[in-house]
């Protein structure tokens, strides 16, 4: 089901939990929100949605992507970039890496390796910062 997006500085700025398999009905949620925003958003953190536990989407390409339990393993080539986000106003400047690999809990809760490039592993930065509850 779509959710309203949460403006609230201060519960964005709370670090989120560890997600467990109770939280899979998350993984609808976030499409469904995700895809109701999709001119203005790209990506979602569950905390964006009022959830403070470490689940986010992402476009790749033309699927949305759910992650659970993100770790971020490697990171690579650093470059400076502005990023917007559909809880603030405006935009913020921040460094991002071109290639990261993450491993993960996917919507089936099957544990997953990926490396990404590039645009989707820009959002899935920005969606990391969520969780540790920095706001860029
Ligand atoms: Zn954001």
């Amino acid at each position: 089901m779509e959710k309203k997006i949460v403006q609230d500085t201060l519960f964005l700025s709370q670090v989120s939990k560890a997600a467990s398999q109770e939280d899979l009905y998350l993984a609808r949620d976030l499409q469904d929100t995700l895809l109701e925003n999709r001119e203005t958003c790209v990506g979602l953190a569950a905390n964006m949605i009022g959830v403070q536990k470490r689940v986010i989407v992402f476009n790749l390409g033309l699927v949305p992507v759910v992650m659970f339990n993100l770790v971020l393993l490697s990171f690579d080539e650093p470059y400076e970039t502005e990023e917007g986000c559909l809880s603030l106003t405006g935009v913020r400047p921040t460094t991002r890496y071109e290639t990261i690999t993450v491993s993960c809990r996917d919507s089936k809760w099957q544990k997953q390796t990926m490396t990404l490039k590039g645009f989707p592993a820009q959002i899935c930065q920005h969606e990391l910062d969520h969780l540790e509850g920095r706001m860029i």
